[in-house]
């Protein structure tokens, strides 16, 4: 699609990539049809699942948006991603990882069978649920607040405003918890909690339950795209190593069991979540020829219409085309 130089200064430029991103929500509205809202957190079943919304942001202040971009949702799954880097900052990479392995599941990501049968003495990874709870049980803190204030403070550095807990999806996912719940008494039994099983379940429902925008995940994705720099400000928000190996997680786990088909076929780490929320990013990258966002981007996505594995089934099918179109893809 693009030849020549793209130069997202020029008001030209901007238009026509701006057209472009509006004609590709607009036809893959549509598939919105084919997926279905979660149910099992009764409120998330409230959600439109027609909506589908993006947001791109570059370095430079570039920002492209269409569809549905002022919807706040839950970040829900993706919150995984932000106590992973909060727990590395508090207690180290190696102390971390030593508690949680770095491998894909292949399995769902609540599924409790792997827990057992692969007689397992640490969670798989940090984005399924028997590793994420055992990572917030890390965090640091007597309660869940004390928990999550540095999880807030790494938000607020991010998309430059407090974010808060819905606590309407907070009260309905404790409520239905009993899956959740299930895991993490098996983790107790087996010693891996690090605090208090309610404090840390109560932590992991609340850090389910931040709200968040496609404009957020973008500046969450484009911070990772950088390393964990600020692009305007080169402030160090995450450290370099723990913004390389979160983008490896996103990379091989962070799809659920489709990872392995979305680094195939989109090539790019993104971490998606059960009310539709993705987060995704493309790495600054060398080509023969010129594309939108060359420098990198972070891309936030909403489209709480889900495929069977839980995530946005028009959100992937978007960003796998503008992926191609734009040659994002890291390989
Ligand atoms: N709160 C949800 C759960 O733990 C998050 C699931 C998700 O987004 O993957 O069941």
């Amino acid at each position: 699609m693009v030849q020549g130089t793209v130069n997202l200064n020029t008001q030209l430029d901007r238009e026509w990539i701006q057209e472009y991103v509006d004609d590709w929500v607009r036809f893959y509205r549509k598939a919105t049809k084919e997926g279905k809202v979660a149910t099992y957190i009764p409120v998330l079943a409230e959600a439109n699942p027609e909506h589908l919304g993006i947001s791109i942001h570059g370095k430079n202040g570039m920002v492209i948006s269409s569809g549905d971009v002022d919807v706040v949702f839950t970040i829900q799954s993706i919150s995984k991603v932000l106590t992973f880097i909060v727990a590395c900052m508090e207690r180290g990479v190696s102390y971390v990882l030593d508690r949680v392995d770095v491998e894909p599941t292949g399995e769902a990501f609540n599924s409790i069978m792997h827990l057992e049968m692969k007689s397992l003495n640490k969670p798989f990874n940090p984005f399924v649920n028997a590793g994420a709870i055992t990572v917030t049980s890390m965090l640091e803190g007597k309660n869940s607040q004390e928990k999550l204030n540095p999880v807030f403070d790494l938000l607020e550095k991010i998309v430059g405003y407090r974010p808060i807990i819905n606590q309407q999806v907070f009260k309905s996912e404790d409520e239905t918890s009993a899956r959740n719940r299930a895991i993490g008494y098996y983790l107790l039994e087996t010693g891996l909690l690090e605090s208090d099983l309610g404090v840390t379940l109560e932590t992991y429902f609340k850090q389910c339950s931040i709200e968040t925008t496609v404009n957020d995940l973008a500046r969450i994705g484009l911070i990772l795209a950088n390393d964990g720099l600020d692009p305007e400000s080169e402030e160090e928000i995450i450290p370099r190593q723990i913004a390389r190996t979160t983008k490896a997680l996103m990379l091989t786990c962070g799809m659920y069991d489709a990872s392995g088909k979305f680094a195939t076929y989109v090539g790019i780490p993104a971490k998606s979540g059960v009310s539709g929320g993705i987060v995704a990013l493309a790495p600054p990258r060398v080509r023969p020829m010129q594309f939108p966002f060359i420098d990198g981007c972070g891309i936030g996505v909403y489209g709480p219409a889900l495929e069977d594995r839980g995530n946005s089934i028009a959100g992937m099918k978007l960003l796998k085309h503008i992926a191609s179109q734009w040659d994002l893809s890291i390989f």
